[in-house]
Formats: structure tokens, C-alpha cells, sequence
């Protein structure tokens, strides 16, 4: 054991941890100490070392000098024997991909607190967690964790990891927080929900098991895991995941759990139930199966792939139908929840300028770093990566006479990548193998290209119908999206070829009359929306502290608005209802 992390609750109010490092055999030459500067699962520079706020070192009780070479690698001069860094790090980032502590929590990912010294990346790790003295926080707080526990005492804990980068894949939550377990395929299960919170727990284990159930017979039974956490922080507002191999980051808004006497599924609950889903899948789907390149993280720099279109596009095509396929949704629901995928697409002119691979490759500066003009330039992997995986579904059907679906390309890929990873080429390769016919064509179209996909006539396949309309409910047919300032509309996305963009409406422009008339942010739908082609209003904004009178004329929109409904049975074919039921429960 050549790795001794112990990190102390230091301060609550001044959000600071205490880390020390001790490293029996330091590099002679001098030791190099680096944080990461990315959190894998979310792909962006975050320079996680701009939170530490202290570093020392000593050798047996004598001082190192210690100095840093760039924004996250530190060098303490050579030393004899061991040698140990001690820092603080500032910890008040409420996401699930940091670090937090007050008084009524804390939590911390690795990749935030610990740093590496260069050199030991395989070494196993020992981490003592100093738990909060009395008084010093709110609540009786315990720990959670899948790190492995090694000893648990009254006022620390002790945990061990393989190496660095397993330390790193294992969130810690600590707090008063209400701790539940269960039992799927005999595998144990455990949720702690941080915050308030006035959860039906019975009905939530209950979905929670159909849930995790059904991804693990997904794959046939192998799981990559002997013991999985979730992991959820309840605020009044909020939403997000991160995934781990054993565990999961979740952020909820308390009105998405579901409550005691909850009559009926909720579209907040369903959406609560659909990211549990999804962080989950990704245990198997991106945590185990992953880019061949993944294999070998790169924590200082941008790790470029092309595949996220394959892992959160498949996992979120099937994070919502596992739903379905696991009896919590009816088709019905199921189809209004896929209808707001296929429209979010659809409003997204990104969609005709940038691939979904592109997309992906792009994610370290475009998605997540989305401007205002986001829709007009890029599209979601996430979301045109379900829409383009269930169109890759259906047509895999329709190539093999409903023989063979995406579930089989997923599983083929699971029983044979799991030590190598996936090439860019290796799904179409895959999927070629299997059904015996060449996707180039459908690869160059929808996946390297922009092409629109097929959405039609893959719903109408599996006897659903797709319609597309104006939604009258908000302001995409006019060309913006507003939110409320003061009571007026301020602008805060102009969509491509619009009426809005064409009579010259900026981002930023704060709405106040039509024709001379006041109109507040609550109205302005109503108002605009009774206009038609042809119709032409005067629009009074403020912009930079002047009034200016913009003319527009309403010129035609896209139908972007998705409506899916299943076909009338008595119409159907036999074998339409069979390919239904096949994609809706296989
Ligand atoms: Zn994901």
C-alpha cells in the first residue's frame, strides 16, 4: 500500500476540506503531484485545481519546498524518504460533478480532492474519511459510498481502491440523509436521498427494482458491478446525474419523487425515473463498454471522440423504453414522452449543419459550452442520438424481416468489446455482420451526414403515427425563446429563417408592445400567436436602453411540434401489430 489519502471535514462555513497524501517512495529526482482537470461523463475543461487553496509538504515532520509547474501539476524537491502533501480544497459546487460541504452535507468526487502523484497511477490506495466531530454539523450524518470499506470507526473510515483512477469512480455522500435498500436479480441496491424530501419509498423501490431488472436481463444477465449506490441530492429546483461504474450522481427537484398517495404516474416522476434509468444503463454502456480510446484517459487535456453518439444517444433511446418495456409506462405515455425527443430535434436547425458524430467530437466546446446560438448551430448527441437509434432499430428490422433489432447489436457488442472498446467504425461493422446488408449508405447519410432522418416511416413501421404541427403553446413559430424580465419578454434565442430573425430581432432585445399596445411576457404568446402568414405588427423593444419600433412580417414556419399516436387497430396489418408489440416489449 503505497497510496495513504485522509481527507477531514475542515470547515463548513468556509467549505473546506483537509486532504493529506502520503507517498512512502517518492520519484528521488523530485515527486510530481497532479489533480485532473475533467470529470469523465462530463466533457469539459474544468480546472478543478483553481479550488485548491493551500499545498505544503514535509518529510518526516522536516519541510519540503513545493512549487507548481502549471495550473494543475505541483514538484516538491527531492527527499529522501517518504513524503507528505497536505492542502485544503474549497468545496461549495452544488452539481453532481464536484465538491460541496456546509453544515448540511458534503460530497466530493475524486477528481476534485485527490491529487495523483505522477508515477503510481497503479498503485492501490488506502483513503481515511474523518467524519464531522459533534457539533460541528446538522444531523446525525453517516456515509455513503461503493468504495471498498477496509474499517468503520465512531469518527473515521476507511476505505481502499485499486488504483487511482477506481479512487476516483467513487462519489462519497456524506449527511443526514434517508438510506433505503433492495434486492434486484439478487444483487444488492441502495439509495440515500439527501434533503428534504417526503418520498413514497415503497413505490420507488418498487420501480426502482423494474428498473434495474430489466437492464440487467438486458444484458443477459452479467453484471459489472457486485453492489450498486444511487446517490440523490433533493433540492427545490434541480436536475442532473453523473455516472459511475458502481453508482450514481443524481440532482432532483423534490416535486419529481414520487409522494405517498400519488395517484398516477407524474411527468415529474417519470422524468426522475428515466435519469435513474439512465445513469444506470450507463454501468454497462459507456463504464464498461467504452470508446477504445477511453481505455486510456488523458485527465489533462480534452479526450476527442466520436462515439457519444452511441453512448448517451443509445442509453437515452433506451433509458425512456425500459420504462415502457418494464410495465411503469403505457405506450401511450411512452409515445408523449418519445414525442417531446423527436420535437426537441426538429426545432434544432443544428440538426441540417452538424453531425451527430461531429457533434460528439465537438462536445468539449460546443455542447457543453452552448451560446445563444446553440439551436441554429448544433444538435444534441443525446437527443438526435435516441431519435437516430431508434431509426437504426427499425431499420435493422425491416432488413432482417423483424429478426434482429438494436437490442441484439447492443448485446453482440456487450459479449465481445468488453477489453478493447469500440472503434468509430466497430457499431456499423457490427451491425453489417449481423444483418448481412451495407449500412454505408445509411451510415453516410444519417451519421456522418445531416440528412433528415426518416422519422415517419419508421414510426409508421411499428403501426404508430407521427404527425408534425405549430405548437401554439410557445414562441418557435414566431423564431424565440423569451424569458421573463421584470414582466417582458427578453429574447434569449433567435431561430434560424424566422419571422423573429428576418425583421432583424436580436438576442437580448426586451419585448414591450405589439402595435403600440403593452404586452407582457405572460401575453405575448397569445397575442402573436393568432397571427398568420402575411400578417405584419410593429414590435416595440428596449435594446441598450433605447426604444426601437422593429416591423415584422410573419412569413411561414416549420412544423416542428410532435404529436405520436398508435394507428387504429382495426386498419393494421397482423404483422404491423406484431412488429408493435416486438419493438413496445421484446
Ligand atoms: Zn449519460
Amino acid at each position: 500500500m503505497s497510496l495513504l489519502y485522509e481527507i477531514t471535514l475542515k470547515h463548513p462555513h468556509k467549505h473546506l476540506f483537509s486532504v493529506t497524501l502520503t507517498l512512502n517512495n517518492p520519484n528521488p529526482l523530485g515527486q510530481i503531484f497532479k489533480l485532473p482537470n475533467w470529470i469523465p461523463g462530463s466533457y469539459l475543461i474544468r480546472d478543478f485545481s483553481k479550488n485548491i487553496v493551500s499545498i505544503c509538504a514535509n518529510s518526516e515532520g522536516q519541510e519540503v519546498p513545493i512549487s507548481k509547474i502549471d495550473k494543475n501539476h505541483w514538484i516538491t524537491q527531492p527527499c529522501e524518504s517518504s513524503v507528505t502533501i497536505v492542502y485544503e480544497v474549497y468545496a461549495f459546487d452544488l452539481s453532481v460533478r464536484s465538491a460541496y460541504f456546509t453544515n448540511e452535507r458534503a460530497f466530493f468526487n475524486g477528481t476534485s480532492v485527490f491529487l495523483l502523484p505522477l508515477g503510481f497511477e497503479h498503485d492501490e490506495c488506502e483513503l481515511v474519511i474523518n467524519l464531522p466531530s459533534e457539533g460541528q454539523v446538522l444531523g446525525d450524518w453517516q456515509c455513503a459510498t461503493t468504495l471498498k470499506p477496509k474499517t468503520k470507526n465512531s469518527d473515521h473510515e476507511i476505505f481502499t481502491a485499486e488504483n487511482y483512477n477506481d479512487l476516483i469512480d467513487h462519489p462519497v455522500e456524506m449527511a443526514d440523509f434517508t438510506l433505503f435498500e433492495f434486492e434486484a436479480n439478487n444483487t444488492k441496491h441502495k439509495m440515500a436521498i439527501t434533503g428534504m424530501h417526503n418520498t413514497d419509498l415503497s413505490r420507488l423501490r418498487t420501480d426502482l427494482i423494474s428498473v434495474c431488472e430489466h437492464h440487467m436481463n438486458f444484458f443477459g444477465g452479467e453484471i459489472p458491478f457486485d453492489s450498486y449506490l444511487f446517490l440523490t441530492l433533493v433540492r427545490a429546483k434541480g436536475y442532473g446525474g453523473l455516472e459511475h461504474k458502481k453508482s450514481t450522481s443524481l440532482i432532483c427537484s423534490r416535486s419529481d419523487l414520487p409522494f405517498n398517495g400519488m395517484p398516477s404516474i407524474t411527468p415529474e416522476y417519470t422524468r426522475f425515473l428515466a435519469l435513474c434509468s439512465h445513469e444506470y444503463f450507463h454501468a454497462w454502456w459507456i463504464k464498461t463498454i467504452k470508446p477504445a480510446s477511453f481505455h486510456r484517459l488523458d485527465f489533462d487535456h480534452e479526450n476527442y471522440t466520436e462515439q457519444l453518439w452511441i453512448f448517451e444517444g443509445f442509453t437515452s433511446y433506451y433509458d425512456e423504453l425500459s420504462l415502457l418495456r418494464s410495465k411503469i409506462l403505457t405506450p401511450e405515455q411512452y409515445l408523449t414522452l418519445f414525442s417531446q425527443t423527436v420535437t426537441k430535434v426538429q426545432k434544432t436547425k443544428g440538426r441540417l449543419k452538424q453531425s451527430i458524430t461531429e457533434s460528439s467530437f465537438d462536445a468539449w466546446t460546443k455542447f457543453y459550452q452552448q451560446d445563444e446560438n446553440a439551436p441554429n448551430s448544433i444538435v444534441s448527441y443525446y437527443s438526435k442520438g435516441a431519435l437516430l437509434a431508434f431509426v437504426l432499430d427499425i431499420e435493422i428490422m425491416m432488413r432482417t424481416k423483424d429478426e434482429i433489432s438494436m437490442d441484439d447489436v447492443v448485446r453482440h457488442i456487450w459479449n465481445n468489446y468488453k477489453d478493447d472498446g469500440l472503434d468509430d467504425d466497430s457499431v456499423k461493422r457490427v451491425i453489417e455482420d449481423l444483418t448481412r446488408t451495407d449500412f454505408s449508405k445509411f451510415f453516410d447519410a444519417y451519421v456522418y451526414g445531416v440528412d433528415e432522418l426518416p422519422i415517419k416511416e419508421s414510426f409508421n413501421y411499428v403501426g404508430v403515427d407521427c404527425r408534425f404541427k405549430h405548437k401554439d403553446t410557445d414562441l418557435s413559430s414566431f423564431g424565440i425563446s423569451a424569458k421573463d424580465e421584470n414582466g417582458y419578454s427578453s429574447v434569449t434565442h433567435v431561430f434560424d429563417d424566422t419571422s423573429a430573425q428576418l425583421s432583424g430581432i436580436y438576442v437580448g432585445d426586451l419585448v414591450v408592445s405589439v402595435d403600440k399596445v403593452k404586452v407582457g411576457f405572460k401575453d405575448l404568446q397569445s397575442v402573436i400567436g393568432t397571427k398568420t402568414i402575411g400578417d405584419t405588427i410593429t414590435l416595440g423593444i428596449i435594446r441598450d436602453e433605447m426604444v426601437y419600433d422593429i416591423r415584422v412580417n410573419f412569413v411561414e414556419s416549420d412544423k416542428t411540434y410532435c404529436v405520436l399516436s398508435i394507428e387504429d387497430t382495426q386498419k393494421k396489418k397482423s404483422e404491423t401489430l406484431y412488429r408493435q408489440k416486438k419493438w413496445f416489449y421484446r
